[in-house]
């Protein structure tokens, strides 16, 4: 009677454990992948810092909406974002990644959907660069990869750029003396500074304009479609303008945005 007792219970749980596990492989999700170190587009937040909450996930998840799928977020290194869409890890990116040439030649992006520069930070105290110029020759730290990257090296060429995984990272190495200035895009910066303003200050060169896009993998034309319908959509029906209100003027440097 127990041994019967014991094979019902073990025939259930099997039931059990099949069920749960069917309904994992049947349950599809638009999966965005972003490196969530780069606030207020994406950082950790949430209870515990547990969740990945940002700008950009506020975008993703109307485009989840359009498409009817419920949003997983895959959060990785920046460079390792686009092998990943190319390998079908992720179906999107989303991670204030600025449309360039070179990246359109492996993904396709979607309309532009925000106007970035790259800005320079340096310790209080420190004398101010007035132009490009003034950063010839000097150790300049960067996130690997990313468009202050490429912009740091021509400046201040390469042998002066130092690189680093992680935005905090590379802002940390200013604030420690490690190098003189950092390179990086103009939100986060200015989150960064607002965060440290007795150590930290904010200087706006002549850097080019940079839009950031949504990157899907190249022939994806179905999401591409959908993903540019919901850019028009949030633009036209105000949510664009509330996410921009809430994540760069009300969040902007708050201890909720935590980079780590
Ligand atoms: N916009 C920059 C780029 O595309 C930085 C993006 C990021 O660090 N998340 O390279």
């Amino acid at each position: 009677m127990k041994q019967f007792r014991y094979g019902a219970l073990i025939v259930l749980a099997m039931a059990v454990l099949l069920a749960a596990c069917s309904r994992q492989d049947t349950t599809k999700y638009l999966v965005m992948g972003t490196n969530a170190e780069f606030p207020p587009f994406e950082t950790r937040g949430g209870p515990g810092g547990a969740e990945v909450v940002g700008f950009d996930v506020d975008v993703a998840k109307a485009i989840a909406a359009k498409v009817g799928l419920p949003l997983k977020i895959e959060d990785m290194k920046f460079d390792s974002l686009l092998p990943a869409l190319d390998a079908g890890q992720v179906d999107m990116v989303l991670a204030g990644m600025t449309i360039t040439p070179d990246r359109a030649q492996n993904v396709d992006f979607s309309d532009p959907y925000y106007k970035a520069t790259q800005v320079v930070l340096m310790r209080k105290g420190d004398p101010v660069p007035t132009s490009k110029e003034d950063l010839k020759g000097r150790t300049i730290s960067v996130q690997f990869g990313t468009t202050g990257d490429g912009a740091a090296a021509e400046i201040a060429g390469s042998e002066n750029v130092r690189q680093f995984t992680s935005m905090l990272d590379a802002v940390v190495a200013l604030m420690n003396s490690q190098v003189d200035f950092a390179v990086l895009d103009e939100q986060p910066a200015i989150n960064f500074q607002k965060k440290n303003p007795a150590d930290l200050e904010l200087v706006r060169l002549a850097f080019d304009d940079e839009y950031y896009g949504v990157a899907v993998k190249k022939g994806n034309t179905e999401l591409l479609a959908r993903i540019n319908e919901t850019l028009a959509e949030i633009a036209a029906d105000g949510r664009y303008d509330r996410f921009v209100d809430y994540w760069m003027v009300q969040m902007i440097g708050s201890a909720e945005l935590e980079a780590e």
